[in-house]
């Protein structure tokens, strides 16, 4: 296959430079979409060079909000950003990089509040966290819509960049050691999960390690939307302190909890949590599988808080992994309350009427439907156009 080299004009186009590289497709670039996943130090740099080469769509998820730390290593953040959220300022930054970039901003906990749906919907993800639970909940969401993704980690002078793909070479959790469960399970053993305490972990890094591992993430990113080849399943490891770089190639787990994709995933265009109850989607998973289909959360939804010692009931509707520890206390009598909880809908419950939302399911959330052995994966496609809408 020939390319044909575009010369443009210097002085009229900000992209004239790319057009001598002979694979770069400017048009491809335009229209992707990323999904930066972290808008720390890392993420920083990913969305500027993103930015810079202009991505068409970047869509900024954090939880964050900026504090002087961050200063230190955050292109896209100002003194007067503090107490800002880190989603805001960056998208705000990458209007003024490069106003033909379009962004969206995500304010939220990208392991319990994105609908996996999103993932399907972009051409690449990459991964600029600092710990490993989010680390996992990416490789797992990557693998249930088979999607790749590009991990970065930094410490010091250090760096790794990986990519991950589902079903070519190890996977993230493929890298995981007995101790790195052990300190996730640590986190993860009180059934009302404090997670204001989870994603502290305190890394010490430069902006130096910050934009040279993102650089090659960003490359990675980009050799990805144009369909190059990559290396998945290998780390680059950078030694910033011995000027090592070099690949290391993981094995492949036999028995990894990561390797399951869901299929087939039933794209539902008229369905979205904002408007569908769940009665609706069950007369759905009906029609396919059979009147005995049952709806399936991969997760526990709390339905209600009972106190035992004064009887209050409190409706919840909301997934386990997103309470706080202070939900479990009564607000009546202080007493620890029970939950009352389901991971299944089957046509007899006393709140069908509840749209998805209501139920705690994310815009372009995917829902399992199951009738025996045969299951199917209902995605609320019907979000896609508000949910991932950039401007
Ligand atoms: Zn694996
Ligand atoms: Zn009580």
């Amino acid at each position: 296959m020939t390319e044909t080299i575009v010369i443009t004009d210097p002085d009229s186009d900000r992209y004239h430079t790319f057009g001598y590289i002979s694979w770069w497709q400017q048009e491809v670039v335009r229209n992707a979409t990323v999904l930066v996943i972290g808008a720390g130090a890392l993420g920083n740099e990913v969305i500027k060079n993103l930015a810079l080469m202009g991505i068409g769509n970047i869509l900024i998820a954090d939880f964050d909000t900026i504090e002087d730390s961050n200063l230190s290593r955050s292109i896209l953040f100002r003194t007067s950003d503090r107490g800002r959220r880190k989603v805001d300022a960056a998208a705000a930054a990458v209007k003024k990089i490069n106003p033909d970039v379009k962004v969206k901003a995500w304010h939220g906990d990208i392991n319990f509040e994105m609908g996996l749906g999103v993932f399907r919907h972009v051409d690449a993800i990459v991964g600029c966290l600092d710990n490993r639970e989010a680390r996992l909940s990416i490789n797992r969401f990557s693998w249930a819509v088979n999607r790749p993704w590009v991990d970065g980690a930094i410490q010091e002078l250090m760096g790794i960049v990986r990519v991950f793909r589902p079903g070519d070479g190890a996977c993230y959790e493929c890298t995981l050691t007995d101790q790195d469960y052990q300190i996730i399970n640590l986190r993860y053993s009180c059934p009302l999960l404090a997670r204001q305490d989870i994603l502290q972990g305190k890394v010490p890094t430069t902006p130096t390690s910050a934009s040279i591992v993102a650089a090659f993430q960003t490359q990675e990113a980009l050799k990805l939307i144009h369909g190059m080849e990559v290396q998945p399943g290998k780390a680059l490891m950078i030694n910033g302190l011995t000027n090592d770089i070099y690949t290391t190639e993981y094995p492949v787990k036999e028995f990894c909890m990561s390797h399951s994709t869901l299929d087939p995933i039933v794209e539902l265009p008229e369905a979205s949590a904002d408007k569908t109850t769940l009665a609706e989607l069950l007369a759905v998973a009906r029609e396919r599988l059979g009147p005995e289909a049952v709806l399936e959360f991969d997760s526990e939804l709390v339905v209600s808080m009972v106190c035992g010692s004064c009887g209050n009931v409190e409706p919840m509707f909301q997934r386990m992994a997103r309470l706080y520890e202070e939900a479990a206390v009564c607000p009546h009598c202080g007493t620890k309350r029970e939950m009352q909880m389901t991971h299944r809908i089957d046509g007899t419950e006393d709140f069908l009427d509840r749209t998805l939302a209501q139920v705690d399911v994310p815009p372009l959330g995917i829902i399992r439907a199951r009738n025996g052995s045969e299951r199917l994966y209902f995605e609320l496609t019907g979000d896609e156009a508000t949910f991932l809408q950039f401007a």
